[in-house]
């Protein structure tokens, strides 16, 4: 659905942010781009929306390319919605309602569709109520959920998020991860990037691994945090569960041959033996 494809990107000051990126997300997926500050997560996603265009490489979504006119971006950024990493950056109007609708509105749309598109919007991401709010009275986690409204109302076929969990505290980190695995499970295509490696397993069919603009590993959070060396390379950890068995096989003598468990449900069962 959405692929980069011998992706290069270097900015005017000469720093090469990526280096032949090639990553490729599929219908119905969450994927998880995993990396420490600085490894070039953001810039990646700045081109998944035509914000930046590559230096080398190209952009395919559903199999056409992207191409940087006008015309063409306008189409591109309806399929692919972006959340931005801090909400302040997005939110804007006076009022939850008028931030919402903006996208919509821009799309052209009818007042009644846009309404309803709104009133969805705010249902779904459990901001109904703060309709006539100003966005800047509003907690980190409420913003973030206005965000992600303003972009569902755009009906967009792929949602990526910049660092979603980022600034707010764990109950609140958690419940936005559970929200965009609702939205999933109603058919939304979910990209997101994070370092928060204890629910990028929870969460993500898929992990893509960024270090030094490079990807550097990809594939199911059993695949990629089986590599323990790398994750530990890439200046990442493991998740706290697969840290726990871990240190019970190397120092406590139990032995799990290295598979350790990376959530807390996969950890129950394999103590239970299934
Ligand atoms: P991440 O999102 O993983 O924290 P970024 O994509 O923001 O990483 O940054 C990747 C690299 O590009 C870093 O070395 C960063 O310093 C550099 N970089 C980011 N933005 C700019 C910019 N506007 N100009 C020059 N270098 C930048």
């Amino acid at each position: 659905m959405l692929k980069a494809e011998n992706l290069s990107y270097s900015y005017d000051d000469g720093t090469q942010a990526l280096k032949n990126v090639n990553l490729e997300v599929k219908k119905g997926e969450i994927v998880a781009l995993l990396g420490k500050n600085g490894a070039g997560k953001s810039t990646l996603f700045l081109h998944f929306n035509g914000i930046l265009k590559p230096t080398k490489g190209r952009i395919l979504i559903e199999g056409e390319e992207l191409k940087y006119d006008k015309k063409n971006l306008v189409k591109f950024r309806q399929k692919i919605g972006i959340v931005f990493q801090n909400p302040d950056d997005q939110l804007f109007a006076p009022t939850v309602e008028e931030d919402v609708a903006f996208g919509p509105l821009n799309l052209g749309l009818e007042m009644d569709e846009v309404q309803d598109r709104v009133e969805d919007a705010l249902k779904k991401v459990g901001m109904d109520g703060f309709e006539k709010k100003a966005p800047h009275h509003l907690s980190g986690g409420q913003k973030k959920r206005v965000a992600i409204a303003g972009i569902l109302a755009m009906k967009p076929d792929i949602m990526v998020l910049d660092e979603p969990t980022s600034g707010l505290d764990p109950k609140g980190a958690s419940d936005i991860l559970k929200l965009l695995y609702e939205l999933n499970g109603e058919g939304m295509t979910i990209i997101i990037s994070t370092h928060d490696v204890d629910l990028v397993p929870i969460y993500s069919s898929k992990i893509y691994v960024i270090s030094s603009g490079e990807i550097i590993k990809s594939g199911t959070p059993k695949e990629v945090f089986f590599d323990v060396d790398l994750i530990r390379s890439a200046n990442l950890r493991l998740p706290r569960v697969a840290h726990l068995f871990e240190i019970l096989e190397k120092r406590d003598g139990f032995n799990f041959n290295g598979e350790y468990p990376l959530t807390i449900s996969q950890a129950r069962r394999l103590i239970n033996g299934n």
